[in-house]
């Protein structure tokens, strides 16, 4: 067991950002550069798994009437629905990482990171925010992800502008520019490694108006989106 204390970061991105690969990227970075792993906490969600996902890797996979048990017994710090499904974030991953002094990293989405921060039995914790560069990359993603049905695809494009809104909420902003990854993922791993400055807020603010005009446009062009 290590002596240092573990330290907690939620990450947070619009459906179809390259999250999973930036992460994938940074732990691996964090592994080479610390010798240890980064704790990644396993969510419970009650939509069905993709292909090619995994019980317990991805996801615990679990019906509407486990997941409702699970929160009457409060196991979960936070509870969140997302494109008509329920996830959570089981108390014991991040429990477990502490105990064991280790670092531990949550994906979840905005609404969810929200209810950590004024979750007052949760740790404190470092927050990253990962943007698609504009609203078409973010389709092309989806659509390339091939999992999702119309509506799903429609609908988590929908929420993508919604959570781009609540930006201000993360300590910092990453944005998964096209062919970029790498740059990206390095980005993602100066932070869990507690060097990365903090961005300047009118930058990001700046950067952000950008990506959110790609979705309004789309909105004025056609009156009945959404
Ligand atoms: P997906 O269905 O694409 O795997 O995930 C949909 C969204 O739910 C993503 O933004 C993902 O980060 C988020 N998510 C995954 N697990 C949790 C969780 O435990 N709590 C919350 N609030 N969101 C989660």
């Amino acid at each position: 067991m290590s002596a240092q204390p573990s330290r907690v970061f939620v990450v947070s991105a619009p459906s179809g950002t390259g999250k999973g690969t930036l992460i994938n990227l940074a732990r691996e970075m964090y592994r080479q550069k610390f010798g240890k792993d980064l704790v990644l906490s396993v969510s419970y969600t009650t939509r069905p798994p993709r292909e090619g996902e995994q019980e317990g890797v991805e996801y615990h996979f679990v019906s509407l009437e486990e997941f409702k048990q699970m929160e009457a017994n409060k196991e979960f710090y936070e509870t969140a629905p997302f494109s008509d499904r329920w996830y959570g974030t089981p108390k014991r991953y991040v429990l477990e990482a502490k105990r064991l002094g280790l670092d531990v990293l949550l994906e979840i989405e905005v609404k969810g990171a929200r209810k950590l921060k004024l979750n007052e039995e949760f740790p404190e914790f470092t927050s990253a925010f990962i943007l698609p560069p504009d609203r078409s990359q973010q389709i092309l993603r989806l659509l390339g992800r091939k999992q999702n049905n119309p509506q799903d695809l429609r609908r988590r494009v929908d929420e993508a502008a919604e959570e781009i809104r609540n930006y201000r909420m993360y300590d910092y902003v990453i944005v998964n520019e096209p062919g970029r990854a790498a740059e990206a993922a390095a980005q993602l791993f100066r932070i869990l490694a507690g060097v990365e400055p903090r961005p300047n807020p009118s930058t990001i603010k700046r950067r952000v108006a950008e990506i959110l005009a790609t979705y309004n446009r789309r909105k004025d062009k056609n009156p009945n989106h959404g």
